[in-house]
């Protein structure tokens, strides 16, 4: 049996590409503990060509103000520009900004018909942190969280068109597209979908810069599958059993997250999550890190992956794995 994992196809445009991506999604996951946290507000600029143009021939713009409190967070709406309010450089912005403790701010910005959205997706970063915490899972170099209005803007900016993307991450940024795209925007889902993203960016950020992260990715099997697991997103992948008899039917397909990312999330899951459940949550860093290094999926998890779809925890198979689908360079 030979089950080859890939990488996507596009992930080799440069700086800019990247590094991640998920499907919709639908759980229901439990939230976590929040951290101790702070928020800062601050107003998003425009951008400076937007900008420039609003400025030709008109006054000073004008801020405007909406301030939106609660228990740990707050929302500036600002920056309307007279008539060009209406530009898309010059749109009124929502930011918010928080930090967890002891780590780098993460900033959350989108047009203001995207509020509550910036809103529920700042909410669920103290949740979303605390999940990633439990594996020792953090981010050094501060993060934004790009809302974007439309798939044509989240095209421009990732260059990715896979029509059942909802986000893309690299080394800071987090493109996503908004709540109503999704498959369920219920808070718990939000919370694991902003984990997700913030897990991809955390683990560029384990090389010491985006350079070295780029030329050193681990097998997206491997990122999806730790990812997945660190979010709780068990509950809407494919289950276990039927990523079973889908091995065993089509023993020989490849694993491909840009066509079938049904089965490959769902793989990759079920994999990680037992790798977890039986070397626990540092495994999974421990996996990325050989994987990253170059070293094949067998050998970091100890056993062949489809080995760990199986009751129980498989014995380490040493250099010779032979039990199971080898998974090839991706
Ligand atoms: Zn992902």
């Amino acid at each position: 049996m030979h089950v080859r994992v890939r990488a996507p196809g596009g992930d080799t445009r440069g700086a800019a590409a990247a590094l991640s991506m998920t499907p919709p999604e639908s759980t229901m996951p439990t939230m976590a503990d929040a951290p101790t946290s702070h928020v800062v507000a601050h107003q998003q600029a425009p951008r400076a060509r937007g900008e420039a143009a609003c400025r030709a021939g008109r006054p000073a713009p004008r801020r405007a103000a909406m301030f939106m409190v609660a228990s740990w967070w707050l929302v500036v709406v600002g920056s309307t520009h007279g008539g060009c309010a209406r530009t898309a450089a010059s749109a009124p912005m929502v930011a918010t900004t928080w930090t967890v403790a002891g780590g780098a701010p993460v900033a959350v910005r989108g047009s203001r018909r995207l509020s509550a959205d910036v809103a529920a997706i700042t909410r669920a970063l103290p949740a979303a942190a605390a999940r990633l915490a439990r594996a020792g899972l953090r981010w050094h170099t501060p993060i934004e969280i790009v809302l974007h209005d439309d798939v044509a803007s989240f095209v421009r900016a990732t260059g990715r068109t896979t029509s059942t993307l909802r986000a893309w991450t690299t080394w800071r940024t987090v493109h996503l597209l908004p709540r109503w795209t999704w498959a369920s925007a219920s808070e718990p889902a939000t919370v694991a979908r902003v984990a997700h993203e913030l897990c991809h960016a955390a683990l560029h950020q384990r090389h010491p810069d985006e350079t070295a992260a780029l030329a050193r990715r681990a097998p997206r099997f491997v990122t999806e599958g730790v990812c997945s697991v660190l979010a709780d997103q068990g509950a809407e992948r494919m289950p276990i059993a039927s990523v079973r008899a889908r091995l065993h039917e089509q023993p020989d397909e490849r694993v491909d997250f840009d066509a079938d990312p049904v089965f490959a999330y769902g793989y990759a899951h079920h994999v990680f999550a037992a790798l977890a459940a039986c070397r626990g949550p540092a495994a999974l860093l421990a996996a990325v890190d050989d994987t990253a290094e170059g070293g094949r999926v067998e050998a970091a998890l100890g056993a062949p992956p489809a080995d760990w779809l199986r009751a129980g925890c498989p014995p380490p198979t040493g250099g010779g794995a032979t039990d199971g689908p080898p998974v090839g360079p991706s």
